[in-house]
């Protein structure tokens, strides 16, 4: 069995030089694909701590490293963190705010990144305290259009094969100090869609020699929303939202076209598959209906993220141990997506949120806001978790 308090003590001790890899990365974000610096950051830091058979540039950026047990071989584990940020410009005023203008780190991807290399110096010390592999992963592009899947293409769950996977999510809805996961479908498939209009423009003052696209436009956007109202199962979750709705110029003048973006949240393959064929025929079959050609642009983007019962049992114990029994909830499934759900699809595994939000000390704001930033206490929890996780699952605690 671990020992929780001499895991804890070595934290305390290395989190100021987590919380200053943390700052750094934050001050220097770079978007998806273009973590140029922030993967040679990872790269010097994990040369540093010793680690083996370092990859580098898997899917332009992604870097791999292995962590070798000292009791002999067994399982591998995989522990990934996400290294990219977002087009945003930065609002805090903070020493460590963004010097890219335009760019931050406003989901915690910074933490991520520097608590898993917390994690890989936690593990690389007590490597005589495990048999088997720890596979270290940090992936570009979570935000968009995604890093797990190229990756995985590279082959990263290959040499060695990996057995379990495991990744967690600093949480602005969770009081620091907590821990949030739940078993089965944990957050959504995130599919989006383009539903373009071919009317007949005209002048605004004679509607009958034209095919309006945004009238028709306004049936597709109403009859959409009947979808998860009558046609999904009352009792499981989906969403139809239409973010962008693109016709016209001028009051007078009826466009050519119309052209309506949005996107559709699921948790499962059959109401995915059902949401996608309905969005399409819906469309189509109104645009037939009004006279216009309606073509749509259907787009799968990550699937679900769901969590093998077994596994998430396992984090479930461990946050336990770190946090105690009354700080670990189940957290409700999240519409929102994540695409470590790729990696949850070939191997066993869980995703968990980290609470991060501090309300005395203003730390509130949620994730992708202009103010987004966390109590950087959660980092310690989150390694914590995460290396009592690992070493459990290689002990085969
Ligand atoms: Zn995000
Ligand atoms: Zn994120």
């Amino acid at each position: 069995m671990v020992t929780a308090t001499g895991l804890r003590d070595a934290i305390e001790e290395m989190l100021p030089g987590v919380v200053a890899d943390r700052r750094h990365l934050h001050q220097h974000p770079e978007l998806g694909f273009q973590e140029i610096e922030t993967s040679r950051f990872v790269v010097a830091r994990l040369e540093d701590i010793g680690v083996e058979d370092l990859r580098t540039g898997i899917a332009k950026t992604g870097v791999t490293a292995l962590i070798r047990g000292g009791r002999g071989p067994g399982k591998t584990v995989l522990l990934r963190a996400d290294m990219d940020a977002l087009p945003i410009l930065e609002e805090n005023e903070v020493e460590y705010r963004s010097v890219h203008p335009g760019v931050m780190h406003a989901c915690g991807h910074d933490a991520h990144t520097a608590g898993l290399l917390g994690v890989a110096r936690l593990l690389q010390d007590r490597r005589d305290e495990f048999g088997g592999t720890v596979k270290l992963l940090f992936q570009p592009a979570e935000e968009g259009p995604g890093g797990a899947q190229p990756m995985i293409e590279a082959g990263v769950l290959n040499d060695p094969k990996v057995d379990a996977c495991f990744g967690l999510h600093v949480a602005q809805e969770v009081p620091v100090g907590m821990i949030e996961l739940r078993a089965g479908p944990a957050m959504a498939a995130s599919d989006r869609f383009a539903i373009k209009i071919k009317g007949q423009g005209g002048h605004g003052a004679r509607p009958q020699s034209t095919i309006d696209p945004i009238a028709v436009g306004a049936q597709i956007v109403v009859a959409l929303q009947t979808l998860v109202s009558r046609e999904l199962d009352p009792v499981e979750a989906g969403v139809v939202t239409v973010g962008a709705f693109l016709a016209g110029e001028a009051f007078n003048v009826i466009p050519n076209t119309a052209e309506l973006r949005g996107t559709v949240r699921t948790f499962t393959p059959e109401n995915r598959e059902l949401l996608s064929r309905r969005v399409q025929e819906l469309a189509k079959g109104i645009g037939a209906a009004m006279r216009a050609n309606v073509e749509v642009e259907y787009h799968h983007g990550y699937p679900p993220t769901v969590n093998d019962p077994a596994m998430t049992a396992l984090v479930w114990e461990a946050a336990t141990a770190v946090v105690g029994t009354d700080r670990v909830e189940e957290g409700a499934p999240i519409m929102g997506a994540e695409d470590f759900s790729y990696f949850l699809e070939k191997v066993p595994g869980c995703f968990f949120f980290v609470g991060s939000k501090n309300e005395e000390r203003g730390l509130i704001w949620g994730h992708h806001h202009p103010r987004f930033d966390i109590d950087e206490q959660t980092m310690a929890v989150g390694m914590e978790v995460l290396t009592e996780t690992t070493l459990r699952y290689l002990n085969g605690v």
